[in-house]
């Protein structure tokens, strides 16, 4: 082998084509599984994100608003760049850009630069900062830079600037997320609780939910309902806008003025109960009407409590066009059902989707075989357990908690299913054991249009159903023999 000016390059080590063999193959053994699942102090492909990136998605979900990272530039490119990637739409989002004087002397100075330049260049309505790794090191306190930078005049004194402390050495997206859109709504609403004030809306939370579908699918539910809402954090037009020859650097998101109202609401659902603790629980201290949370509705079951759940709030009967689609959607799985009842599957992603898939499958005659997340606790564990118990096809399934996608790949190897669902960082494992992957979760990077399909309510529940069934089709046309090659499927 020679390198880019010819000479000859010298290999330090020489791997044999035998020995590359023997690696391969011992990598697919119950031996290296059990050094794989002994392993502690490494991470190997995990199946989650940094948290700053759940509190830029949380950002762009309100009108006129501008991420602001205080940290380094290139982190901030990763947040945008796995974004666009996903939504193949822009990502705008601006840093600080800390250097290494910023990390010795602290990054105040960069941020009211920073501050001040985006102000005057993108003028946002508000700007929600939020931190990379580097000043949560070095300690940089946020509350009092940002507060340095109102009296200095670097912002608007009336520009909304909540901030939140986003250490991606602790907890994944769903955690920034949270703590982003915390500070967002307690920033937007105080002082605006106006007693015998009731909006009669419902305020709805997705959660970390990165389907655009799945926003205006809520929407539409709360539409046939006759239900007035405000759906906060709406990044449905922020990621998912029309082309018309124009750049709109602010595409969509949740009024400024709504989420400040939402403090007057009529009732408040959060549906990704993993994703949004500490919103949920400054909402249940500090918003009127009824609170509550929980799971995404994935399937009929969950995609039921959800809508019965908003018809008790509400004292509303369930429209007889949801009924209908109710009844389609249990066609549709009757029709295809034959096509994934029995079918062993490996699941992996965040906490709330996680529950959504594994409820789905089971509804569907499924067994979610290995369940894995690379960031869980005890209650999650429990509450899968729990779906697992609950239904003949759960017997024998697993659940793996903080565990990556390198042990995801030992698990396929030693102990075989059907397919996987999970995110495009399972392409490769699933390439191995020569399975599909249903990319449902995020990111999704090698697939087009897949944020636009929701996959909750009846609907998602079609999508899901109709892709997966479809797949398996087609691979049966594509392997089976030419006297089985038949028309009818
Ligand atoms: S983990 Fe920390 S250093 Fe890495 S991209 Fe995220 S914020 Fe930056």
């Amino acid at each position: 082998m020679s390198n880019l000016l010819g000479l000859e390059v010298k290999k330090i080590v020489e791997t044999t084509p035998e020995e590359v063999d023997r690696v391969q193959n011992w990598i697919n053994t119950e031996e290296y599984r059990e050094k794989n699942f002994a392993r502690q102090a490494l991470v190997i492909n995990p199946a989650h994100a940094c948290q700053p990136l759940g509190a830029q998605l949380a950002a762009h979900g309100f009108e006129g608003t501008l991420p602001f990272v205080h940290g380094s530039q290139g982190c901030a490119s990763y947040y945008r760049s796995t974004l666009n990637r996903h939504f193949r739409e822009p990502a705008p989002a601006v840093s600080d850009a800390m250097t290494e004087d910023g990390a010795v002397f602290g990054g105040q100075n960069n941020l009211h630069e920073g501050l001040e330049n985006a102000v005057a260049l993108y003028k946002p309505k508000m700007i929600a900062v939020f931190t990379s790794c580097m000043p949560e090191v070095i300690g940089d306190d946020l509350t009092a830079f940002i507060k340095n930078a109102r009296q200095k005049g670097h912002v608007p004194k009336d520009m909304p600037v909540p901030y939140a402390n986003t250490p991606s050495f602790n907890g994944t997206h769903i955690h920034g997320y949270d703590s982003m859109l915390v500070s967002i709504l307690q920033n937007l609403t105080e002082g605006k609780q106006i007693e015998g004030r009731c909006t009669g809306k419902l305020n709805l939370i997705a959660g970390c939910d990165f389907n655009t579908g799945d926003y205006r699918e809520y929407k539409r539910i709360l539409t046939e309902f006759g239900i007035p809402h405000t759906v906060l954090a709406d990044i449905s037009d922020s990621f998912d806008s029309p082309c018309d020859g124009h750049y709109h650097i602010y595409a969509g998101g949740t009024k400024l003025e709504d989420a400040a109202d939402s403090i007057n609401g009529k009732a408040t659902i959060t549906l990704g109960p993993y994703a949004t603790p500490k919103t949920f629980s400054f909402i249940k201290d500090n918003y009127s009407g009824k609170h509550v949370s929980m799971p995404m509705p994935m399937g009929i079951e969950k995609t039921d409590a959800f809508i019965m759940k908003v018809a008790e709030l509400f004292g509303k009967e369930v429209p007889a066009s949801l009924k209908n689609e109710r009844g389609r959607a249990v066609d549709a799985i009757t029709d295809a059902h034959q096509y994934i009842h029995g079918k062993k599957f490996a699941v992996y992603g965040d906490p709330d989707y996680l529950l959504g898939y594994v409820s789905f499958l089971l509804e569907m005659g499924a067994h979610p075989h290995h369940i894995l997340c690379s960031r869980g606790s005890k209650k999650l564990e429990k509450e899968l357990q729990a779906l697992l118990d609950g239904s003949e096809f759960g017997k024998g399934c697993k659940i793996y908690m903080n565990k990556d996608l390198w042990h995801l790949r030992s698990l396929l190897m030693t102990d075989p299913v059907d397919a996987i669902i999970g995110d495009s960082h399972g392409k490769f494992a699933a390439r191995d054991a020569k399975i599909p992957l249903f990319r449902f979760g995020f990111p999704i990077f090698d697939r087009v249009n897949k944020h636009r399909y929701p996959i909750i309510g009846y609907q998602g529940a079609v999508n899901m159903l109709t892709e997966i069934c479809n797949k398996f089709i087609d691979i049966k046309d594509e392997t089976c023999e030419d006297r089985d090659f038949e028309l009818m499927r």
